[in-house]
């Protein structure tokens, strides 16, 4: 609008010129007077010309500013689109992760599940190490390691992971020369394999720390914060799925084990006699069953109490549990003060030389109450089986006359089924 004004104000000014001018009165004052008119437009319209580029450079300056604010808006966003896959494959990994490990109700499954799985996630890994504290103390349950690493032989964790569970959090090592935390000397593992990053975290059921994650690699800064976050909610998770597991194993143990001794229960037994007689007929090897019962116990009870009955059943399966415990053999409480053993690739003279010991040994171990010590003794039968019984109840059953025998001959005695 106003530029209209100030066209049509030039405009006059031009026609009076040019009316003077056809007029053939060119005096200098009219002349003067429409140039100087002439001149003022022209000076007026400059001016509004400045002034309209100078709005227009403040303006340009305001939409510099906006163009940079939304295209900083647009770099966040496309970063975030960027991420989105990433993030919706996180999502889909735990989501996976949950649904898996929650379905493993051995321990053995779920430590084999996690190492996996981690180092599947974490690539740049040359060595998993999961720990589980007992009494204290941590001790290796589980590891995997790149298959020219050197065998790990800190078993029992190192000042990183102590350090990790005293102050209960996480730990991430992006250079460990660089990391000024620690002494380099005092790090054991350090003594057997190469770690130059390492991120630890721990396992937690609410407060109480049940053992850690440990992931390393040989190589500097192969971990960043956002791995430490996620080794820790794998942490969490596992965490979870071995207390389930363990719950598990203590309700089977419930099912299988006797409360008082933590001697199998009769018929778990019974079951792993019949796999280890079929097992044995294949490998043509024999197996030793040692029946036993303590002697006069009836008398000890009505002498000491049942609390020194108790005490002799508990001690009789210590020393069952030391002299003849080994991997294969399963030792039982048959019933009352009745216990029974079988041992695998056992002849009639190795089962006969094991029953002779653990009796010799009962009779040595006397149970302590108020400062007495009391003695008592065992009478074992002995069946071997194939050799002197080929189904399972002939062979109980030549085990317990075996036993009458022992018992009729004085008791403190092992016999041999005829
Ligand atoms: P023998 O030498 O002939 O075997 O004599 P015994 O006295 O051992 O034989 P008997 O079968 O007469 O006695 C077994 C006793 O064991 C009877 C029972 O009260 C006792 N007993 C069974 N189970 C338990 C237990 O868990 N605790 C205690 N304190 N006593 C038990
Ligand atoms: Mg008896
Ligand atoms: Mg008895």
């Amino acid at each position: 609008m106003r530029n209209l004004k100030t066209s049509l104000f030039v405009s006059l000014s031009l026609i009076c010129w040019l009316i003077f001018l056809s007029f053939g009165l060119m005096p200098a004052l009219p002349g003067l007077i429409s140039i100087l008119t002439l001149l003022g437009g022209f000076l007026f319209l400059y001016l509004r010309q400045r002034r309209y580029l100078k709005q227009l450079d403040v303006n340009s300056e305001d939409i510099q500013e906006k163009i940079n604010t939304l295209s900083c808006e647009i770099k966040t966003k496309e970063e975030y689109l960027g991420f989105l896959p990433e993030s919706t494959d996180r999502l889909n990994f735990f989501k996976r992760l949950i649904e898996e490990i929650m379905k493993f109700q051995e321990l053995t499954d779920v430590y084999g599940f996690l190492s996996k799985e981690i180092k599947v996630l974490f690539k740049d890994s040359d060595t998993f190490l999961l720990y589980t504290i007992e009494k204290d103390n941590l001790k290796l349950d589980a590891s995997f390691k790149e298959e020219n690493s050197p065998i790990i032989k800190d078993k029992e964790g190192d000042m990183l992971d102590y350090w990790a569970l005293r102050h209960n959090q996480g730990l991430l090592i992006e250079d460990i020369a660089q990391d000024f935390r620690f002494d380099l000397e005092k790090i054991d593992s350090l003594k057997t394999r190469v770690i130059n990053s390492l991120i630890i975290s721990p396992m937690s059921i609410g407060d109480k720390a049940i053992g850690l994650l440990r992931v390393e690699s040989n190589k500097k800064q192969r971990f960043n914060f956002e791995d430490l976050r996620i080794l820790s909610v794998i942490a969490d998770l596992a965490a979870v799925a071995i207390d389930r597991a363990n719950i598990f194993r203590r309700v089977q143990e419930l099912a299988i084990k006797d409360g008082m001794t933590g001697l199998y229960l009769r018929g778990y037994f019974i079951e792993r006699l019949k796999e280890e007689m079929k097992r044995a007929l294949i490998t043509q090897s024999s197996i030793g069953i040692i029946l036993i019962d303590v002697d006069l116990f009836k008398r000890l009870n009505d002498k000491f109490g049942h609390i020194v009955g108790d005490l002799a059943l508990k001690k009789l399966s210590g020393v069952l549990k030391r002299v003849i415990g080994n991997a294969g053999n399963v030792i039982c409480r048959f019933g009352g003060e009745e216990f029974v053993v079988f041992l695998v690739s056992s002849s009639k003279e190795k089962t006969k030389e094991a029953a002779d010991a653990l009796r010799r040994k009962v009779e040595e171990t006397p149970v302590i109450f108020r400062r007495n010590r009391i003695n008592f003794t065992i009478s074992a039968g002995i069946a071997v089986f194939p050799e002197q019984a080929r189904f399972l109840e002939d062979l109980i059953r030549k085990a317990d006359d075996a036993l009458y025998e022992a018992k009729r001959q004085g008791r403190n005695k092992v016999c041999v089924a005829k």
